[in-house]
């Protein structure tokens, strides 16, 4: 079993700005997670102008959707100066809408956890289930 220190330590390896162009900014956030079936995925972030932006969180989550697995039973994201993030609002929504079983993924906030229902608690979509 992957180790919360070992996602960590993934994530924080990948945070590793970089300039790539004037306006385009790669690695200000590194993120790893864990699938329910034991598989780690990481990401890295993009910001740029005209609006564009990614999460390193959306990285490691669209790499866990390319093998066909949606269950995230850890996540971290890492800053550059080495700190734990909570998802942003955007990625606490991709979470619940790639599989509601999310609602139960770890987030790592260094020593300690939160589940994404407990940063999610009022979801839009209950209006409609
Ligand atoms: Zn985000």
């Amino acid at each position: 079993m992957t180790t919360n220190q070992e996602l960590f330590e993934k994530a924080k390896a990948l945070s590793n700005h970089k300039q790539l162009t004037e306006e385009g900014h790669a690695g200000y956030v590194g993120s790893a997670l864990l699938t329910e079936k034991g598989v780690v995925h990481t990401g890295i972030s993009f910001s740029g102008a005209c609006g564009i932006g990614y999460c390193g969180e959306t990285g490691a989550i669209l790499s866990m959707l390319k093998t066909g697995e949606s269950k995230i039973k850890k996540i971290v994201a890492v800053s550059n100066d080495f700190k734990c993030m909570p998802p942003c609002g955007r990625c606490r929504e991709m979470m619940y809408q790639v599989d509601r079983e999310n609602l139960n993924t770890e987030i790592i906030m260094g020593d300690s956890t939160i589940t994404l229902r407990e940063l999610l608690p009022e979801r839009w979509q209950q209006l409609w289930e």
